[in-house]
């Protein structure tokens, strides 16, 4: 027997989308009230707050009303003007497109490029600072998703911060599943969505915008307004008493609403636990099957995606194909210059428990072994279920 391609997969464990929680797909389907129906207009400053509340930010965070590569083309188009100079850090797929992006505004832009299953070394972003003193705005990916791969933007936004510059984090696929928060890079511009950890469909941006950043895009003359991109735009219109620039998205809020209010009762540090301990039966697992990580060290490995390099003349995409036909599993390819050479599993949002880490190396190790891989599936399994109950019991 096997699975179709024109049926659905039965399990989605990509690197995102993701499927989403049922408590959101319900919210999906409520009512959709007129957005200046004063109910609606509560409603949205209640969900803004909650945001603001998981985001652990001082004021509330931008809600755009699309999936966050809008608020990240928005933060370039925003922040950076046409006189600064901005450093790009790319370790990754994602973090060298934004550099395209920061280029459309800025005079120039530096950038510090490392291998693509490394990460930015904060000292070296300290070096470059340092002989650059013109650079005004610095801007990194926290997990390059296309490589499992994290940066330390703590460390890297102290740096940043003791320069002066401006931080622009691109934490789309990390925030609400592991620690981290604008506060803590002490980010300028932090932009993330619920369509990843939060396991929302892909539909809205959340952007932590500080002080200063607010102050950088106000003198800005060429910060966009009356533009589905402009942060300005939207600024106050979390408030029930101020107008929307536009139409908000209105059943999209209503899933974010039942997101959030499932991220704050199941409680943050629970979340990334959850993501924290599916990911490490994973890699596990992957070890001890004979398969190889993708990044160069586990210290850097994502909790919420784990990337597997492909055995030496393995070519990614048939793998994926038999993960599909065998197990009716879908796992995610590279993207671009990490395509056809890794294969990523994903532990975001409602797929981020140790059950689907199993599932993973099984679907994974037989679509190898059906590949002309060398590896152990049992051996593999045997280390993930172990790592599993050692959980359990401590
Ligand atoms: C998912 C994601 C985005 C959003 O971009 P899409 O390519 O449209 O999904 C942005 N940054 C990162 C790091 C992401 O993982």
């Amino acid at each position: 027997m096997k699975y179709q391609e024109t049926t659905p997969p039965v399990f989605t464990l990509t690197a995102g989308p993701v499927d989403a929680y049922p408590e959101v797909l319900r919210a999906l389907g409520t009512t959709v009230l007129y957005d200046y129906d004063p109910a609606f207009q509560a409603f949205y400053e209640s969900v803004v707050l909650k945001a603001q509340k998981a985001m652990g930010t001082d004021a509330p965070p931008l809600l755009l009303q699309g999936e966050p590569v809008l608020a990240l083309e928005g933060a370039a188009a925003s922040l950076i003007a046409k006189e600064d100079v901005v450093l790009n850090l790319a370790s990754g797929v994602y973090g060298k497109g934004f550099g395209y992006w920061a280029a459309r505004y800025a005079k120039k832009v530096e950038e510090i490029e490392v291998p693509y299953n490394t990460a930015i070394d904060p000292e070296d972003v300290r070096a470059f600072l340092k002989a650059h003193p013109e650079v005004k705005v610095v801007s990194v990916c926290h997990h390059d998703t296309p490589s499992g791969t994290l940066n330390d933007i703590n460390a890297i936004g102290a740096v940043v911060a003791e320069a002066g510059a401006l931080l622009l984090v691109d934490a789309v696929s990390s925030w609400a599943g592991m620690p981290t928060s604008p506060a803590a890079c002490q980010a300028g511009v932090y932009v993330t969505g619920p369509n990843k950890c939060l396991g929302c469909p892909p539909s809205l941006s959340l952007v932590a915008v500080s002080d200063a950043a607010w102050a950088k895009i106000d003198a800005n003359p060429d910060a966009p307004f009356a533009s589905m991109l402009s942060f300005t735009d939207w600024r106050n219109a979390w408030k029930k008493t101020e107008p929307f620039p536009f139409t908000p998205s209105v059943a999209e809020i209503n899933g974010l609403n039942a997101a959030l209010d499932r991220y704050l009762d199941e409680g943050p540090e629970a979340v990334w636990e959850r993501h924290a301990l599916t990911a490490k039966i994973c890699r596990e697992g992957i070890k001890a099957m004979g398969a190889e990580l993708w990044p160069v060290s586990e210290d850097i490995a994502s909790p919420t995606a784990t990337s597997v390099k492909m055995p030496g003349g393995i070519d990614a995409g048939p793998v994926l194909k038999e993960a599909r036909a065998r197990y009716g599993v879908s796992l995610s390819a590279g993207r671009n210059e990490t395509l056809g050479k890794l294969i990523r599993i994903g532990h975001m949002g409602p797929t981020a428990q140790p059950g689907y880490a199993l599932l993973a190396v099984a679907a994974m190790g037989g679509a190898l072994k059906a590949s002309g891989a060398k590896v152990d599936v049992a051996a593999g399994l045997a280390a993930a279920q172990a790592t599993w109950d050692a959980a359990i019991d401590n």
